[in-house]
Order: C-alpha cells, then sequence, then structure tokens
C-alpha cells in the first residue's frame, strides 16, 4: 500500500498566455503534453523590465515565440535552467541567441557525475553548456529579484533550484513536482542523491522556502508536508522492494508488475527505472544483492 501524498493535479492555463502568480513572477506553459511533462513545461519569468526567465522549455518555436512576445517591451537578462532535460534546456540557446541573455545552470548533462555522465540516456540534453556555472549558495542578482542556488542531485546529477529570497519561492524544477513523482533514472538518477536532496528541501522549507514553483503543475503552498511525503514515499518503495525479495521475486520486471499494478502500462518502463534506482542504493547500503553491478536485467536477492 503507496503513502498518501498531497498531490494537486489541478491546473488553470491557457498553452502560450502568460499567467501572473505572484507579484515578481509570471508562467508560460509549453505545449508538449506528456505522462511525464503533466500539461507541459511551466517557463517562468521573474521581475519586471529586466528579467530572468527560468527553464525555457523544448525548442517548440511558437513557445520562444510566446516568450518574446510576453517579454516584448521587457529586457531579459538572465537565463536559469534547473536541469538538461529535453523539455527544459533547450529553449534556452534560442532564447540566448534571440536576447544575448547568459545561460547559468550547474554544467552539461552529466556533470553532477564522477564520471561526467559518459553514457547517452534518453531524454537528455548533451548540447546544453551553460555561460556561467552555478554552485550551492551561489546568488544571482537582477534589478529586482536575488536567487540563491541549491544543488539538488537526484532526478538529474545536474538539477539545481533557485530560491527567489524576495518572495520566499523555489524554483524547484522537476526535483519536486505537486502533481506527481519524479522519475529518478540511472546512471545519471541517483536514488541516494534524491534522498538526500529532498532532506536539503525539508530543512530549509518554511523557513527559507515557503511555496515551490514546480516546472509541471501547479505551485505547492504547502511544501514540508509535500517533501516529507514524497521522502516517506520513496522509504516505502524500499520497503515493498524488500518484500518482494523476501516473496524471492527477483527480477525488475516482476517487482513492476507488482508494486505498479494500478499505474497504467506505459509508464513501467520509468518505473523500471525508478526500481533500478532504488535497487542500487540498497545494494550500496547493503539492503540487496546481486551478481556484478545492479543493472535492470540483474537477478536480485537478500544478501
Ligand atoms: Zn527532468
Amino acid at each position: 500500500m503507496a503513502a498518501i501524498t498531497p498531490f494537486n493535479r489541478t491546473l488553470d492555463f491557457r498553452y502560450g498566455e502568460v499567467a501572473t502568480i505572484s507579484p515578481l513572477v509570471r508562467r508560460i506553459i509549453a505545449r508538449n503534453p506528456s505522462p511525464f511533462t503533466f500539461h507541459g513545461t511551466g517557463t517562468y519569468i521573474v521581475g519586471h523590465g529586466e528579467v530572468a526567465v527560468i527553464d525555457p522549455g523544448p525548442a517548440i518555436e511558437a513557445h520562444v515565440a510566446a516568450i518574446r512576445t510576453a517579454l516584448a517591451n521587457e529586457t531579459v537578462t538572465h537565463i536559469l535552467v534547473t536541469h538538461t532535460h529535453r523539455d527544459h534546456s533547450p529553449a534556452a540557446v534560442l532564447l540566448h541567441e534571440a536576447t544575448g541573455a547568459p545561460t547559468y545552470g550547474f554544467g552539461p548533462h552529466g556533470s553532477g557525475r564522477p564520471d561526467s555522465g559518459a553514457e547517452v540516456e534518453e531524454g537528455g540534453d548533451y548540447s546544453f553548456q551553460p555561460h556561467v556555472q552555478v554552485r550551492t549558495g551561489n546568488t544571482i542578482e537582477g534589478r529586482d529579484w536575488t536567487f540563491e542556488a541549491v544543488h539538488t542531485p537526484g532526478h538529474t546529477s545536474n538539477h539545481i533550484c533557485y530560491a527567489l529570497s524576495n518572495e520566499k519561492a523555489l524554483f524547484c524544477g522537476d526535483h519536486v513536482m505537486g502533481w506527481s513523482t519524479t522519475v529518478v533514472s540511472p546512471p545519471d538518477g541517483d536514488m541516494r542523491a534524491y534522498f538526500e536532496s529532498l532532506r536539503t528541501c525539508l530543512a530549509r522549507a518554511d523557513t527559507k522556502d515557503s511555496v515551490y514553483y514546480p516546472t509541471h503543475g501547479a505551485p505547492v503552498d504547502a511544501p514540508r508536508p509535500l517533501v516529507a511525503a514524497l521522502l516517506a514515499h520513496r522509504v516505502e518503495r524500499e520497503i515493498e522492494i524488500a518484500a518482494c525479495l523476501r516473496d524471492r521475486i527477483t527480477t525488475i520486471p516482476a517487482m513492476v508488475s507488482r508494486i505498479y499494478a494500478s499505474v497504467p502500462a506505459v509508464l513501467h518502463p520509468a518505473a523500471a527505472r525508478t526500481v533500478l534506482s532504488h535497487l542500487i542504493h540498497m545494494v550500496a547500503t547493503g539492503r540487496a544483492a546481486c551478481d556484478g553491478p545492479p543493472r535492470e536485467t540483474s537477478s536480485f536477492r537478500l544478501p
């Protein structure tokens, strides 16, 4: 039985239209709906007159045109990228070419990993290279706003959140989503790092961040209970996987069939990546075993 996670699947919006979210924050949603992106990528605009754009989104011309139309009488001074998935970063280059504004991010895809992401993985934007590399604690300042960067590896190794101190708001990318759990897919996704990054967010919740703006879905007005529930959900998944091992369910497809029985089959391949991610974490911490490095085709057992 999965933990009850307080997800919100309502979202009032129109593609390409600018919505005012708070005094400093506006949002435009790209038309790239999918089981992983919900209605699509939410691109945020922060400030007035001289603005930052966060996660310009996929390389969809109409979306870039909508951002440029919305900002026709303003200047883009900063382009911030939370991570290098193809629904987040490709339009950063297009927006940079159109505005000249520099791009900010942790680094290229895989740059948060010890091996720097040599393996090719589906969904990664390998072309993005930020002009300015950002680390935890760095501040990024504009005319009427200041961001503090918070590195949150897990969903990807280069995932970074941006905290808007003026409004105690955290632009949390795909690290925490209000409508669904996030995919943690190896090799770039890392469950141990994801657990740690959730704890990083929990430690900041309320005192530093009182609202979350995820890239997909509605703002999260009460981040602490959501992050706590996401942590509990991941702990519970590992308990379910351990139960599979006790019942001699040894392969990832068989575990997915049992644990994700109520989830549409179209999501099972992503679920398999997440289960692998949990098993890598469990093998590394002595709670599961297999022959050789853990893979999707491995046979797992209790140690
Ligand atoms: Zn992503």
